[in-house]
Protein backbone atom coordinates (compact mmCIF):
# COMPACT_ATOMS: atom_id res chain seq x y z
CA UNK A 1 0.00 0.00 0.00
CA UNK A 2 1.77 3.04 -0.78
CA UNK A 3 0.68 5.94 0.91
CA UNK A 4 1.10 8.97 -0.58
CA UNK A 5 3.76 11.38 1.16
CA UNK A 6 3.33 14.36 3.71
CA UNK A 7 4.05 17.95 2.71
CA UNK A 8 6.65 17.41 4.89
CA UNK A 9 8.12 14.19 3.97
CA UNK A 10 8.30 15.87 0.16
CA UNK A 11 10.29 18.71 1.29
CA UNK A 12 12.33 16.58 3.30
CA UNK A 13 12.65 14.24 0.33
CA UNK A 14 13.47 16.89 -2.41
CA UNK A 15 16.09 18.23 -0.41
CA UNK A 16 17.87 15.52 0.22
CA UNK A 17 18.29 15.17 -3.58
CA UNK A 18 19.73 18.34 -3.56
CA UNK A 19 16.75 20.31 -5.29
CA UNK A 20 16.13 23.78 -4.90
CA UNK A 21 11.98 23.59 -3.48
CA UNK A 22 10.08 27.10 -3.04
CA UNK A 23 7.16 26.47 -1.31
CA UNK A 24 4.16 28.39 -3.05
CA UNK A 25 2.31 29.52 0.45
CA UNK A 26 -0.76 27.63 1.33
CA UNK A 27 0.67 24.47 -1.22
CA UNK A 28 0.02 22.03 2.02
CA UNK A 29 -3.47 22.39 1.62
CA UNK A 30 -3.78 22.88 -1.75
CA UNK A 31 -5.58 19.53 -3.51
CA UNK A 32 -8.90 17.91 -5.22
CA UNK A 33 -9.18 15.11 -2.31
CA UNK A 34 -12.59 16.67 -1.60
CA UNK A 35 -13.52 15.84 -5.28
CA UNK A 36 -12.19 12.49 -5.41
CA UNK A 37 -8.88 10.06 -4.21
CA UNK A 38 -5.37 10.74 -3.44
CA UNK A 39 -3.79 7.47 -3.15
CA UNK A 40 -2.90 4.66 -3.05
CA UNK A 41 -0.45 6.38 -5.30
CA UNK A 42 2.00 4.00 -7.94
CA UNK A 43 3.92 6.73 -9.75
CA UNK A 44 5.10 9.80 -11.01
CA UNK A 45 4.00 11.79 -14.31
CA UNK A 46 6.49 14.07 -15.74
CA UNK A 47 4.19 17.03 -18.73
CA UNK A 48 5.87 20.33 -19.87
CA UNK A 49 3.66 23.46 -19.15
CA UNK A 50 3.69 24.73 -22.90
CA UNK A 51 4.41 27.95 -21.30
CA UNK A 52 7.43 30.05 -21.25
CA UNK A 53 8.93 30.42 -17.48
CA UNK A 54 7.85 32.84 -14.95
CA UNK A 55 5.49 32.97 -11.51
CA UNK A 56 2.29 33.36 -13.75
CA UNK A 57 2.77 29.99 -14.82
CA UNK A 58 3.38 29.04 -10.94
CA UNK A 59 0.22 30.96 -9.77
CA UNK A 60 -1.93 29.10 -12.71
CA UNK A 61 -0.58 25.77 -11.35
CA UNK A 62 -1.50 26.60 -8.34
CA UNK A 63 -4.87 28.21 -8.87
CA UNK A 64 -5.66 26.39 -11.84
CA UNK A 65 -8.19 28.05 -14.86
CA UNK A 66 -11.80 28.56 -15.23
CA UNK A 67 -12.45 25.46 -17.06
CA UNK A 68 -9.51 23.24 -15.24
CA UNK A 69 -9.73 23.66 -11.19
CA UNK A 70 -6.05 23.66 -8.99
CA UNK A 71 -4.08 22.59 -8.32
CA UNK A 72 -2.88 21.41 -11.57
CA UNK A 73 0.32 19.92 -10.17
CA UNK A 74 2.23 18.96 -7.20
CA UNK A 75 5.09 21.36 -8.20
CA UNK A 76 6.67 23.32 -10.95
CA UNK A 77 10.08 22.82 -12.54
CA UNK A 78 11.11 25.90 -13.38
CA UNK A 79 13.88 26.08 -16.38
CA UNK A 80 16.46 26.73 -13.69
CA UNK A 81 15.51 23.61 -12.07
CA UNK A 82 14.07 25.51 -8.89
CA UNK A 83 10.97 23.62 -8.25
CA UNK A 84 7.45 25.37 -6.77
CA UNK A 85 5.63 23.34 -4.41
CA UNK A 86 1.81 24.12 -5.40
CA UNK A 87 -0.31 21.14 -4.67
CA UNK A 88 0.11 18.26 -1.70
CA UNK A 89 -2.49 15.65 -2.55
CA UNK A 90 -4.99 15.22 -5.51
CA UNK A 91 -4.45 17.65 -8.48
CA UNK A 92 -6.10 17.93 -12.18
CA UNK A 93 -2.85 17.28 -14.37
CA UNK A 94 -3.00 13.15 -15.13
CA UNK A 95 -6.77 13.16 -16.07
CA UNK A 96 -8.04 9.83 -17.16
CA UNK A 97 -5.90 7.18 -18.93
CA UNK A 98 -4.14 3.92 -20.07
CA UNK A 99 -5.06 0.73 -17.47
CA UNK A 100 -2.08 -0.68 -18.99
CA UNK A 101 0.33 2.52 -18.14
CA UNK A 102 -1.54 2.00 -14.66
CA UNK A 103 -0.93 -1.67 -14.72
CA UNK A 104 3.01 -1.30 -15.53
CA UNK A 105 4.09 1.22 -13.25
CA UNK A 106 1.98 -1.14 -10.45
CA UNK A 107 4.02 -4.12 -11.14
CA UNK A 108 6.97 -1.92 -12.30
CA UNK A 109 7.16 -3.15 -15.79
CA UNK A 110 8.03 -0.68 -18.44
CA UNK A 111 5.10 1.33 -19.80
CA UNK A 112 3.81 0.11 -22.82
CA UNK A 113 3.63 3.04 -25.72
CA UNK A 114 1.33 3.96 -27.38
CA UNK A 115 -1.42 4.26 -24.35
CA UNK A 116 -4.38 1.97 -24.24
CA UNK A 117 -7.88 3.84 -24.23
CA UNK A 118 -8.70 6.22 -21.39
CA UNK A 119 -10.25 3.90 -18.54
CA UNK A 120 -8.88 5.06 -15.14
CA UNK A 121 -9.02 8.41 -12.79
CA UNK A 122 -4.53 9.29 -12.79
CA UNK A 123 -4.79 11.78 -10.46
CA UNK A 124 -5.50 10.08 -7.58
CA UNK A 125 -2.43 7.51 -8.35
CA UNK A 126 0.80 10.13 -9.62
CA UNK A 127 2.48 12.92 -8.26
CA UNK A 128 2.23 15.62 -11.33
CA UNK A 129 4.87 17.35 -11.95
CA UNK A 130 4.77 20.32 -15.01
CA UNK A 131 8.36 21.58 -16.76
CA UNK A 132 8.29 24.59 -18.03
CA UNK A 133 8.96 24.23 -21.54
CA UNK A 134 6.94 25.46 -25.00
CA UNK A 135 6.49 22.09 -25.85
CA UNK A 136 6.83 23.35 -29.41
CA UNK A 137 9.98 21.16 -29.87
CA UNK A 138 12.22 23.92 -30.29
CA UNK A 139 12.19 25.24 -26.96
CA UNK A 140 15.15 23.81 -25.51
CA UNK A 141 15.76 22.22 -22.34
CA UNK A 142 18.37 23.47 -19.64
CA UNK A 143 20.55 20.46 -18.77
CA UNK A 144 20.03 21.79 -15.14
CA UNK A 145 16.33 21.53 -15.78
CA UNK A 146 16.59 18.05 -16.59
CA UNK A 147 18.63 17.37 -13.80
CA UNK A 148 16.15 18.59 -11.62
CA UNK A 149 13.40 16.66 -13.02
CA UNK A 150 15.55 13.26 -12.57
CA UNK A 151 16.26 14.55 -8.85
CA UNK A 152 12.68 14.94 -8.41
CA UNK A 153 11.61 11.84 -9.43
CA UNK A 154 14.36 9.76 -8.09
CA UNK A 155 13.25 11.53 -4.53
CA UNK A 156 10.02 10.45 -5.33
CA UNK A 157 11.04 6.74 -6.56
CA UNK A 158 13.45 6.47 -3.39
CA UNK A 159 10.82 7.30 -0.72
CA UNK A 160 8.71 4.83 -2.59
CA UNK A 161 11.45 2.27 -3.16
CA UNK A 162 9.81 2.46 -6.77
CA UNK A 163 12.16 2.04 -9.69
CA UNK A 164 11.95 4.31 -12.54
CA UNK A 165 9.87 2.34 -14.43
CA UNK A 166 7.12 4.48 -11.75
CA UNK A 167 8.50 7.75 -13.29
CA UNK A 168 6.00 8.60 -16.91
CA UNK A 169 5.16 10.97 -19.04
CA UNK A 170 1.96 11.89 -19.89
CA UNK A 171 1.81 10.99 -23.16
CA UNK A 172 2.32 7.53 -21.74
CA UNK A 173 -0.62 7.69 -19.67
CA UNK A 174 -3.08 8.82 -22.67
CA UNK A 175 -3.46 9.29 -26.43
CA UNK A 176 -5.12 12.29 -25.79
CA UNK A 177 -1.30 14.01 -24.75
CA UNK A 178 1.83 15.05 -26.05
CA UNK A 179 3.89 15.54 -23.19
CA UNK A 180 6.80 16.11 -22.21
CA UNK A 181 7.82 16.60 -25.90
CA UNK A 182 11.60 17.38 -26.15
CA UNK A 183 13.24 14.70 -24.48
CA UNK A 184 12.71 10.82 -24.67
CA UNK A 185 11.03 9.39 -21.20
CA UNK A 186 13.43 6.54 -21.59
CA UNK A 187 16.21 8.59 -21.21
CA UNK A 188 14.54 10.20 -18.19
CA UNK A 189 14.11 7.03 -16.92
CA UNK A 190 17.69 5.78 -17.45
CA UNK A 191 18.47 9.37 -15.49
CA UNK A 192 16.89 8.62 -12.39
CA UNK A 193 17.75 5.03 -12.68
CA UNK A 194 21.58 5.89 -12.57
CA UNK A 195 20.56 8.65 -9.55
CA UNK A 196 18.63 5.88 -7.61
CA UNK A 197 21.86 3.22 -7.93
CA UNK A 198 24.40 6.50 -7.30
CA UNK A 199 22.63 7.84 -4.52
CA UNK A 200 21.49 12.19 -3.89
CA UNK A 201 24.78 13.02 -3.91
CA UNK A 202 25.69 12.28 -7.21
CA UNK A 203 26.83 15.46 -8.86
CA UNK A 204 25.24 17.34 -12.01
CA UNK A 205 28.88 17.43 -13.33
CA UNK A 206 28.80 13.26 -12.90
CA UNK A 207 26.06 13.36 -15.30
CA UNK A 208 27.27 15.84 -17.65
CA UNK A 209 27.44 12.77 -20.35
CA UNK A 210 24.73 10.22 -20.76
CA UNK A 211 26.05 7.14 -22.31
CA UNK A 212 23.40 8.68 -25.32
CA UNK A 213 26.04 11.46 -25.94
CA UNK A 214 28.65 9.06 -25.81
CA UNK A 215 26.90 7.11 -28.81
CA UNK A 216 26.00 9.95 -30.07
CA UNK A 217 29.75 11.40 -30.28
CA UNK A 218 31.07 7.79 -31.18
CA UNK A 219 28.70 7.70 -34.21
CA UNK A 220 29.20 11.46 -35.73
CA UNK A 221 30.55 11.40 -38.94
CA UNK A 222 33.34 14.20 -38.09
CA UNK A 223 36.74 13.04 -37.84
CA UNK A 224 39.07 14.13 -40.91
CA UNK A 225 39.46 10.69 -43.16
CA UNK A 226 42.87 9.36 -43.33
CA UNK A 227 44.54 10.44 -46.16
CA UNK A 228 47.03 8.76 -48.67
CA UNK A 229 49.33 7.43 -48.71
CA UNK A 230 47.47 5.23 -46.33
CA UNK A 231 45.34 3.14 -48.98
CA UNK A 232 41.71 3.55 -48.13
CA UNK A 233 38.53 3.65 -51.45
CA UNK A 234 36.77 5.01 -48.82
CA UNK A 235 38.94 8.75 -48.94
CA UNK A 236 39.18 7.92 -53.25
CA UNK A 237 35.79 7.64 -53.22
CA UNK A 238 35.52 11.38 -51.64
CA UNK A 239 34.52 10.15 -47.95
CA UNK A 240 36.53 12.64 -46.32
CA UNK A 241 35.02 13.00 -42.79
CA UNK A 242 34.56 9.26 -40.54
CA UNK A 243 32.69 8.72 -37.58
CA UNK A 244 35.27 8.30 -34.44
CA UNK A 245 34.02 4.49 -34.51
CA UNK A 246 35.11 4.02 -38.35
CA UNK A 247 38.08 6.46 -37.87
CA UNK A 248 39.18 3.84 -34.89
CA UNK A 249 38.67 0.50 -37.03
CA UNK A 250 41.00 2.61 -40.19
CA UNK A 251 43.33 2.82 -37.56
CA UNK A 252 43.71 -0.26 -36.03
CA UNK A 253 43.60 -2.06 -40.14
CA UNK A 254 46.35 0.31 -40.53
CA UNK A 255 48.61 -0.78 -37.75
CA UNK A 256 47.65 -4.21 -38.47
CA UNK A 257 48.79 -3.81 -42.51
CA UNK A 258 52.13 -2.20 -41.48
CA UNK A 259 53.00 -4.84 -39.09
CA UNK A 260 52.64 -7.81 -41.39
CA UNK A 261 54.70 -5.78 -43.71
CA UNK A 262 57.52 -5.37 -41.62
CA UNK A 263 56.87 -9.22 -40.55
CA UNK A 264 57.09 -9.71 -44.83
CA UNK A 265 61.06 -7.48 -44.29
CA UNK A 266 62.24 -9.02 -41.64
CA UNK A 267 61.61 -12.83 -43.39
CA UNK A 268 63.49 -11.33 -46.40
CA UNK A 269 66.19 -10.37 -44.27
CA UNK A 270 66.51 -13.38 -42.83
CA UNK A 271 66.14 -15.36 -45.77
CA UNK A 272 68.78 -13.70 -47.51
CA UNK A 273 71.90 -15.76 -48.20
CA UNK A 274 75.26 -13.83 -47.42
CA UNK A 275 76.72 -12.39 -50.86
CA UNK A 276 80.58 -13.11 -51.62
CA UNK A 277 82.59 -9.99 -51.78
CA UNK A 278 82.92 -9.57 -56.24
CA UNK A 279 86.25 -9.20 -57.23
CA UNK A 280 86.74 -8.13 -60.83
CA UNK A 281 90.28 -9.24 -60.80
CA UNK A 282 91.48 -12.72 -61.00
CA UNK A 283 94.81 -14.10 -59.04
CA UNK A 284 96.66 -13.76 -62.62
CA UNK A 285 95.72 -10.54 -62.86
CA UNK A 286 96.34 -9.48 -59.39
CA UNK A 287 100.17 -11.01 -59.97
CA UNK A 288 100.49 -9.65 -62.97
CA UNK A 289 100.01 -6.10 -61.38
CA UNK A 290 101.90 -6.90 -58.65
CA UNK A 291 104.93 -7.62 -60.61
CA UNK A 292 104.74 -4.66 -63.28
CA UNK A 293 105.68 -1.17 -61.72
CA UNK A 294 105.03 0.38 -64.87
CA UNK A 295 101.69 -1.24 -64.56
CA UNK A 296 100.53 -0.68 -61.18
CA UNK A 297 101.46 2.93 -61.66
CA UNK A 298 99.36 3.54 -64.90
CA UNK A 299 96.52 2.28 -62.55
CA UNK A 300 97.73 4.70 -59.57
CA UNK A 301 97.40 8.05 -62.22
CA UNK A 302 94.14 6.60 -63.48
CA UNK A 303 92.31 6.45 -60.14
CA UNK A 304 94.08 9.91 -59.07
CA UNK A 305 92.86 11.43 -62.07
CA UNK A 306 89.35 10.16 -61.11
CA UNK A 307 89.36 11.23 -57.54
CA UNK A 308 90.95 14.71 -58.38
CA UNK A 309 87.37 14.98 -61.14
CA UNK A 310 85.34 13.71 -58.27
CA UNK A 311 86.66 16.37 -56.31
CA UNK A 312 86.53 19.05 -58.60
CA UNK A 313 82.43 18.66 -59.06
ZN1 LIG B 1 0.42 16.94 -19.25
Amino acid sequence: MANPMTAAQLVSALKRWGVTVIEHAGWETNNRNHVGAWGPVHGSMVHHTASSDGMGIVELCYNGRSDLQGPLCTGVIAKNGTVYLVGNGRANHAGSGSTAALNSVIDDDPVPYPPGPDAVDGNARFYGWEAVNLGDGKDPWPEVQLDAIARVQAAVCEYHTWSAQSVIGHLEWTARKIDPRGFAMAHMRARVTKHLTAGPTLMEEDMALTADDIDQFWAADIIPAARPPYNNADYADGNLTWSAKYAERAAVEAARESVARIKEVQAAIAAAEPQPVNIFLTDAQVEAIATNPRLAEAIAEHVAAKLAARLAS
